[in-house]
């Protein structure tokens, strides 16, 4: 069925999510501070507003895809005032799981159906429409959204309640951060031992080593032609952003008391290879910082 749908936040991945959506037929209107983001996303069909009132204008649903938690909740708090009950709002940014909670109040207290629903699958994902969404919130709400998400998805998982997305997500990308510091240092101590990369990748791959650090973004040059290590390391994914959600699950940790030893050590090694300049870069060149030759 096509929507009105108002997308909030035109980004490196939000941009691609709404033109997918332009794809599957839908009337998309954009909102993003950013004019640069605005104007791209009118190539790809979307309707550009300079105002987030104008772009919620009639919204039978509402995407947001936002920096972090702080900026979700107020723009979700502006939201609340302007939408008509009943709306539909997803919130696809990755942030911490009490600004999720709370900002699935804000508009559930209005009547509106709401969904965490954050997304893994990078900036080549959203442009494929093949992102996994993650996706938290009532049955109801999940019961429309579902099938909302399906020009932007490869998969949507329902993951449970409000929030539930977004603690999924946070344990994802933290065992992704631990596995892809456990890839590098094995290639790293394989490199002193005299290990070729292809030998000891024929190995892990296939081995009980293997996991997607080695298989699919292996985090040195020619085993997988495809992996940021072929092209000097360009993201892909930043260290920035791994940073940012390693440090979302040391919050997650903190505020319930788990332990997570290992999740503290990626925040910490993550932390001193951005502090040395390295944000920008694909998170699998902490090989680089493991070997001793980052800037
Ligand atoms: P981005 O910085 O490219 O885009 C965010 C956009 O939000 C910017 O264009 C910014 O101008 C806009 N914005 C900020 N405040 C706003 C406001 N108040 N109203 C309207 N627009 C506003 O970031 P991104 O890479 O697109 O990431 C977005 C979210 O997706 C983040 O939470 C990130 O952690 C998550 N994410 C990113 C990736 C990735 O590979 N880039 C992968 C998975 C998840």
């Amino acid at each position: 069925m096509t929507m009105r749908i108002a997308f909030i936040g035109l980004g490196n991945m939000g941009g691609p999510m709404a033109g997918n959506m332009v794809k599957a037929g839908h009337e998309v209107r954009g909102f993003d501070l950013s004019e640069g983001a605005r104007d791209a996303s009118s190539t790809r069909g979307v309707t550009p507003f300079d105002d987030l009132i104008g772009a919620l204008t009639g919204a039978d649903a509402v995407i947001t895809m936002l920096p972090n938690g702080a900026l979700v909740k107020k723009v979700w708090g502006q939201i609340a005032d302007t939408v008509a009950p009943g709306t539909l709002l997803i919130d696809s940014s990755t942030i911490d799981v009490d600004s999720a909670i709370a900002a699935h109040q804000m508009l559930t207290n209005k009547g509106c159906l709401t969904l965490d629903a954050p997304v893994s699958g990078g900036t080549g994902g959203a442009e494929a429409g093949t992102l996994t969404f993650m996706v938290g919130g009532a049955d109801a709400a999940l019961a429309k959204g579902t099938p909302l998400l399906e020009p932007m998805a490869g998969r949507v998982v329902p993951c449970g309640g409000q929030g539930a997305g977004q603690a999924a997500k946070i344990c994802n990308n933290m065992l992704l951060g631990i596995s892809m510091i456990g890839a590098a240092e094995a290639f790293a101590l394989g490199e002193k031992l005299g290990l070729e990369h292809q030998a000891l990748f024929d190995v892990l791959s296939t081995s009980s080593g293997q996991c997607w650090s080695v298989n699919t973004y292996c985090p040195v040059p020619g085993p997988v032609p495809t992996s940021p290590a072929n092209n000097s390391y360009k993201p892909g994914f930043t260290a920035a952003l791994m940073l940012k959600d390693l440090r979302l699950a040391q919050e997650a940790a903190l505020s319930r008391g788990a332990q997570i030893p290992l999740g503290a050590e990626a925040a910490q090694i993550y932390g001193l290879f951005e502090s040395l300049g390295n944000g920008g870069t694909d998170f699998s060149g902490i090989i680089n910082f493991l070997r001793g030759q980052s800037k």
